[in-house]
């Protein structure tokens, strides 16, 4: 069979465990751990606490420090109330694409590394090539954010990776974070002609979200200089706001739900920082003054680290040697590069495939994007093998 052959064969596969995130990802996992580990990987299967999803981290060639990872995450969105026209966890083709729920996003590169993992084997690598599979990608990195952890603490890790989310095999150096808050106000209700002896939950989110947007204007001082992103600042974007029941009732309860994308890690600890300083110096003792039960509370509904674009990066080097792309780009949509950047490895994004067909029904990928990601995972056999 050839590599493509293979590669089609796998992705059938793993197009069949529908690995939404309300479900368990751990048949899929056993799936991909039993072919690497046949193919002579050393492999690890890391369950989270709930003991229903897990990482999958394993390794071909030396063991030691530094080597390439082959990032993808396991699971996808689902597909209710999407107008599928087939089966959307049966995997269907035409003349030049593979249809399925998850075969852009991003099982099709997926299946491409584990197609190639009996070449990585036959090989006398002079680096360890690994694999990272995670869980829960679609709602906020979360295995990603497991493994970062635990390979931060190891000392033989590897130094570069490629996430392979579709970006029709371009380089992709850079993305914003996203972070997404709600945070909730508990005042003291009462009748709206004496506010004097309530608590006005809607008033403080009011001030809360005017702090955000003087904020958001100090951001645009800030973007960095040259900075590539549109628009080249960290924004801020109030989206939902919610309390009340009538004019004459003082508003008891309020919620604020607001997403900050940074270009810059400093940008984000310099927003949660003013705005934490805020609620706690000003906001919250003024509620409690009148009200000592009165609260503010943030809940994070998602901190998705942003790749920040480097001067230096030996992924983006060895990437556009294998692919022969010149320069790279910066996308809109978020990935787990981010998470893997944070703990001092050089990565980018690139991986077969559309972004154009992510989340949407009848998702496909053309199989010639698979073809170009195969013959780049040769290319890079062939530059980690010994010579001589
Ligand atoms: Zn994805």
């Amino acid at each position: 069979m050839s590599d493509l052959e293979t590669t089609r064969e796998i992705l059938g596969s793993l197009i069949s465990h529908p690995t939404v995130s309300s479900e368990s990802n751990l048949d899929l996992m056993w799936v991909m751990a039993d072919r690497l580990d046949r193919a002579g990987a050393r492999v690890e299967v890391m369950k989270d606490a709930s003991g229903a999803k897990a990482n999958l981290f394993a390794t071909i060639g030396p063991d030691e420090p530094g080597g390439l990872m082959l990032s993808g995450h396991s699971d996808v969105v689902p597909v209710e109330d999407q107008p599928w026209s087939a089966d959307p966890f049966a995997m269907w083709e035409d003349d030049a694409r593979l249809f399925g729920r998850g075969t852009c996003d991003m099982k099709g590169f997926i299946a491409a590394c584990i197609a190639m993992a009996p070449t990585f084997a036959s090989r006398q690598l002079t680096r360890p090539i690994h694999f990272a599979f995670t869980h829960d990608e679609e709602i906020g990195c979360l295995g990603a954010q497991t493994l970062a952890h635990i390979l931060r603490d190891r000392e033989v890790r590897p130094g570069l990776a490629i996430v392979g989310e579709p970006t029709s095999m371009r380089i992709i150096e850079g993305h914003k974070g996203c972070c997404e808050y709600r945070v909730t106000f508990t005042g003291r209700e009462g009748h709206g002609s004496r506010p004097d002896l309530g608590v006005n939950a809607s008033e403080y989110a009011t001030r809360y979200v005017t702090r955000l947007l003087e904020l958001r204007e100090a951001l645009k001082h800030r973007a960095p200089p040259g900075s590539r992103f549109e628009p080249p600042w960290t924004t801020i974007n109030i989206g939902r706001m919610a309390g009340g029941h009538a004019p004459n009732i003082i508003c008891g309860h309020a919620e604020v739900e607001w997403e900050m994308r940074p270009v810059q890690q400093t940008d984000a600890d310099f927003v949660k920082r003013s705005i934490r300083d805020y609620v706690g110096d000003i906001l919250l003792p003024e509620m409690q003054a009148g009200f000592p039960e009165a609260l503010i509370s943030t809940e994070v509904l998602g901190e998705v680290a942003g790749l920040e674009p480097m001067d230096q990066n030996a992924a983006r080097y060895l990437v556009s040697e294998l692919t022969g792309a010149n320069g790279a780009d910066l996308v809109a949509f978020g990935t787990e590069a981010g998470l893997f950047q944070e703990i001092g490895m050089d990565v980018v994004v690139c991986g077969p495939g559309s972004i154009e067909q992510a989340h949407k029904p009848d998702e496909f990928i053309e199989i010639g994007q698979l073809a170009s990601c195969l013959d780049m995972l040769h290319g890079l056999a062939d530059r980690f093998t010994a010579h001589g």
